[in-house]
């Protein structure tokens, strides 16, 4: 014969429960913007790869970003610092000539798809940020997984382990929407997905 559970272990079940569905709800809507597939938008009215310095914001010495997508990285790297996670920009914006620098670099190596096309890449907006030596499973990636989104950093679905193009250092900045949810958002209504002129690999 099983012994019925009494009443306290039942209301402490009924809690459990409770706490499993509150949890699985919160992970479920809080991720802001940062979905795999969401992209950045682009900068009304500028080129990618030829943006004028009005719309850029130093970050770094290492990093000159979109104002907006600046700001926010400015506020992550902060915020890991208090976590005891260092968080240093390689690179953020790539002008024109950069983003022609990258991709013969890695033509020439027989791995053009390691680079965008000239003048497609996100750098190429000021919305993506390489972190210097970012690996996957480092406390600094896991960190970044957990909190990146709260500031709209995305890591997008084509720089995940096993796509062939993975990149645990690329991060972009989907704070405005992004490409899902353009206009949904401060300041993106006059945005298109149009604007990105997305490629398979894109960074
Ligand atoms: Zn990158």
């Amino acid at each position: 014969m099983r012994a019925k559970p009494d009443a306290s272990r039942r209301i402490a079940r009924f809690g459990e429960l409770g706490a499993v569905v509150a949890t699985i709800i919160i992970v479920a809507v809080a991720c802001g913007y940062a979905y795999p597939d969401n992209r950045p938008t682009g900068v009304p009215g500028q080129q990618n790869g030829k943006l004028t310095p009005s719309v850029l914001t130093t970050v770094t010495s290492r990093c000159k970003a979109e104002r907006n997508a600046g700001a926010d990285l400015r506020r992550l790297i902060a915020s890991a610092r208090t976590a005891g996670i260092t968080l240093a920009p390689a690179e953020c914006y790539r002008d024109y000539a950069g983003q022609v620098y990258w991709r013969n670099y890695w033509c020439n190596l027989g791995r053009c798809q390691m680079a965008a096309v000239p003048g497609t890449s996100i750098h190429g907006w000021g919305k993506a940020v390489d972190f210097d030596n970012l690996r996957f499973g480092t406390r600094e990636y896991e960190w970044l997984k957990s909190y990146a989104w709260f500031y709209g950093w995305n890591h997008p679905g084509w720089a995940e382990p096993g796509t062939g193009s993975a990149e645990a250092w690329h991060w972009e900045w989907v704070g405005d929407g992004g490409t899902m949810f353009s206009g949904r958002a401060d300041g993106t209504s006059s945005r298109s997905a149009s604007e990105v002129a997305p490629s398979p690999v894109d960074r």
